[in-house]
């Protein structure tokens, strides 16, 4: 997926610069129905997916404001989503909707940034979205110059947003990367494309389409509790990464030129993860960080943590819970990486088992895994 980013100078100059405010925003709603599958609305599906979305936010970042342009179905102008964001000084703006072709048998998930469209597809998708527009009251003077084929007042706009635009594309990866490698949706990449909905916000913004509701399986998965479990918990981590990456980068200063000059989404995500794994490195030492490890045995009185004691087990370690040790083997950053251990760990010790770990304290396995890669 070619993606090519505009070369600027980055403009955030605070050291303390810090995400604080999120808009989320659920696409459609009211008298606006958006894509109509068999046996779901676009409306319902989005509501569903940014109320999700917004709370795990609110309930694991708590110190994050999360608005919301609806919460309930009501119908809600395109122009007024973007207002809702500005006058809350939003930091960041996520617009959710699901996808729709008259081939059912495409599927998947893409991410949005406002742009100029690259083909004809792209700009049909922002068409679709677009359209409500005519069912909107003085649509005519709230969108006066600003037509999907107005390409003059598209490349303004990519130039005076640049800034935001380098962000967007960021956390637009950052959200296809976990659908496709959490979620297993297939990717159909970052793209660019003329949403009216974006076009008036002044921050980083994106418009996520997180499958097709044209297609069966996926609108079946998207209506089930778990899926719309699995997508918002992708788009949160997503979110928290992205709120990690701008917030450290302001820190630790980590180079952003190859992310201004990445022309390819992958090249962009490989610069993403190593700056992301720069941070998590950083993260071991902060006890508020969540940790995995194996939990082998317990034990009233503390055994020396040597290996002789283990059966040859190396770094061993332990938390207190109950009036009991408890000895755990390994640690690591995400659930998928302490998982390859334990089939070895297991032809030692058969009742070894997953833990997570938070502040010396161990937490529930499920809660984890929604807050960590
Ligand atoms: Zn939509």
């Amino acid at each position: 997926m070619l993606f090519i980013l505009p070369f600027f100078v980055y403009s955030q100059d605070s050291k303390t610069y810090k995400i604080k405010t999120v808009v989320i925003d659920a696409g459609h709603g009211g008298k606006d129905p958006g894509a109509v599958g068999k046996n779901a609305k676009e409306k319902d599906l989005t509501l569903a997916l940014a109320l999700k979305t917004g709370g795990y936010i609110e309930k694991y970042i708590p110190d994050v404001k999360v608005i919301y342009t609806r919460k309930t179905d009501v119908f809600v102008e395109l122009h007024k989503r973007a207002e809702i964001a500005n006058k809350n000084n939003a930091d960041l703006f996520i617009s959710i909707h699901v996808n729709a072709s008259n081939n059912t048998s495409a599927y998947g998930t893409d991410s949005w940034v406002m742009g100029l469209h690259k083909n004809q597809a792209n700009l049909e998708v922002a068409k679709l979205e677009n359209k409500v527009i005519s069912v909107e009251e003085n649509y005519h003077t709230q969108y006066k110059g600003m037509s999907a084929e107005s390409e003059q007042a598209i490349i303004i706009h990519t130039l005076t947003q640049s800034a935001n635009l380098e962000s967007s594309a960021t956390l637009a990866a950052l959200v296809q990367n976990q659908f496709k490698t959490r979620v297993g949706r297939k990717d159909r990449g970052v793209n660019s494309a003329p949403f009216l909905v974006l076009w008036k916000t002044t921050m980083p913004s994106i418009l996520i389409e997180s499958g097709f509701i044209s297609n069966l399986e996926e609108e079946k998965f998207l209506m089930t509790e778990n899926g719309q479990d699995l997508m918002s918990s992708a788009i949160y981590r997503a979110f928290k990464d992205y709120k990690q990456y701008i917030e450290s980068k302001t820190i630790f200063g980590i180079d952003t030129i190859a992310i201004q000059q990445a022309e390819k989404e992958d090249e962009l995500l490989k610069h993403l993860e190593d700056s992301l794994n720069k941070i998590k490195e950083e993260s071991f030492s902060d006890k508020n960080t969540i940790t995995y490890s194996i939990q082998i045995a317990s034990s009233k009185n503390k055994i020396n943590l040597e290996p002789n004691n283990f059966k040859g087990l190396e770094n061993i370690s332990f938390y207190k819970q109950n009036g009991l040790i408890k000895y755990i083997s390994g640690k690591e950053l995400t659930f998928e990486d302490i998982k390859k251990q334990l089939a070895s760990v297991k032809t030692l010790y058969p009742e070894a088992f997953i833990i997570a770990l938070k502040n010396g304290k161990r937490i529930n396995l499920q809660e984890a895994k929604i807050q960590t890669n």
